[in-house]
């Protein structure tokens, strides 16, 4: 068993890899591989119905928004949103918080647009967010990213905007309770808390449909899979279908109210034990600390060979850190268990002892 910490793809609940295993061989007692099915059969035409609407249940997504399952990742989606919400000024106002907010402020220009970065946390190595941003009134909308998968930050309070507003939020989406009504684009490449790479979801406001003044190759416009119900083309099936099956699990374990519960205690407990522990610091400010990302270093780099051989040795995968920050990210998405955090806790105090 091993205790997977990687930051995505990544860990999804035991009981869904089952499932999924299942389907492969025979998908809903049809004699058929989910793999082999069509997409427009009655029974995967019922898993797409069924995804959509238990995004809409986890997330209480109001009347007057529609979901969609699109391909290209959450890095098509800085494009596609972009597209979809340029208005008369193609101004748009971004607060860069790192690498993926600015690969965001880059698709903004692809689409004709002019970025206004109005904030940034780059002075400091992206380890803040920061506070007090005023949104301009005159651009066509405000993007941000809810969590900052690579440095480890994460908006606990969303800015306030009068424009409309759009928010990348593939690495916490579900993870804690937002509310819908308060955006008008979400997006979130899948293979985060969802389900397997493949999908990228989108939650749309429906009154921002068809009111770009960009033409929009059919496929980048919003409209086209709100229209045809995520079935314009052949969707990723298998991966729309294993996020259904993780969206069964979320609501029968309580749902979004549960896990944001669960994911606070995982991110006391390894904070915690980062904050007394002498030989770890956090890299980024602790009123922004990400609960999905946790990142650190080890205050003296002498023994990082047996630090890195401990952690191996309790089965612990995936928790090395991105390159742009260096030491460690432990991603504790949804579906890692508190006892896998126990076990890199109990790891650190371990090193602790020992070379402390
Ligand atoms: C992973 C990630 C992305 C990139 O997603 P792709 O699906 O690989 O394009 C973008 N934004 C955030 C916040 C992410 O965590």
């Amino acid at each position: 068993m091993k205790h997977n910490f990687g930051a995505g793809p990544c860990i999804l609940p035991q009981e869904v890899f089952k499932e999924a295993a299942e389907a492969v061989l025979n998908f809903d007692n049809t004699g058929l591989s989910i793999l082999e099915v069509s997409h427009r059969s009655k029974e995967f035409v019922a898993v797409m119905d069924e995804a959509m609407d238990l995004v809409k249940k986890a997330l209480n997504v109001p009347q007057g928004y529609s979901v969609a399952f699109v391909q290209g990742g959450a890095s098509l989606g800085f494009l596609i949103s972009a597209m979809n919400m340029m208005r008369d000024t193609k101004k748009a106002a971004y607060i860069n918080t790192g690498t993926w907010s600015s690969k965001a402020i880059k698709e903004c220009k692809n689409a004709g647009g002019t970025p206004i970065e109005i904030a940034s946390s780059e002075d400091k190595n992206f380890n803040y967010i920061p506070k007090n941003v005023n949104v301009p009134s005159d651009c066509d909308y405000f993007h941000f990213t809810s969590n900052n998968t690579i440095f480890g930050t994460q908006f606990k309070e969303f800015p306030k905007s009068s424009i409309p507003v759009v928010c990348d939020m593939s690495s916490d989406i579900f993870s804690r309770e937002i509310n819908v009504a308060d955006f008008d684009i979400i997006y979130a490449g899948a293979q985060k808390n969802l389900g397997p790479a493949g999908a990228t979801l989108f939650i749309v406001k429906d009154e921002i449909l068809g009111k770009s003044s960009v033409s929009i190759p059919t496929y980048l416009n919003l409209k086209t899979h709100v229209e045809k119900e995520s079935m314009f083309n052949t969707p990723p099936v298998y991966s729309v279908y294993v996020a259904m099956l993780n969206l069964r699990h979320l609501l029968a374990t309580g749902g979004v109210p549960a896990m944001a519960k669960a994911n606070q205690a995982k991110a006391d407990l390894i904070y915690g034990e980062i904050d007394s522990n002498p030989m770890f610091e956090g890299t980024t400010a602790k009123e922004d600390r990400s609960n999905m990302n946790v990142t650190f270093v080890l205050t003296d780099e002498t023994h990082k060979e047996e630090f890195d051989k401990m952690w191996n040795a309790a089965g612990i995968v995936g928790l090395k850190g991105h390159r742009s920050v260096g030491g460690y990210r432990a991603s504790m998405y949804n579906a890692l268990p508190i006892s896998s955090v126990q076990v890199l806790v109990d790891v650190m105090k371990e090193f602790a002892n020992k070379y402390a």
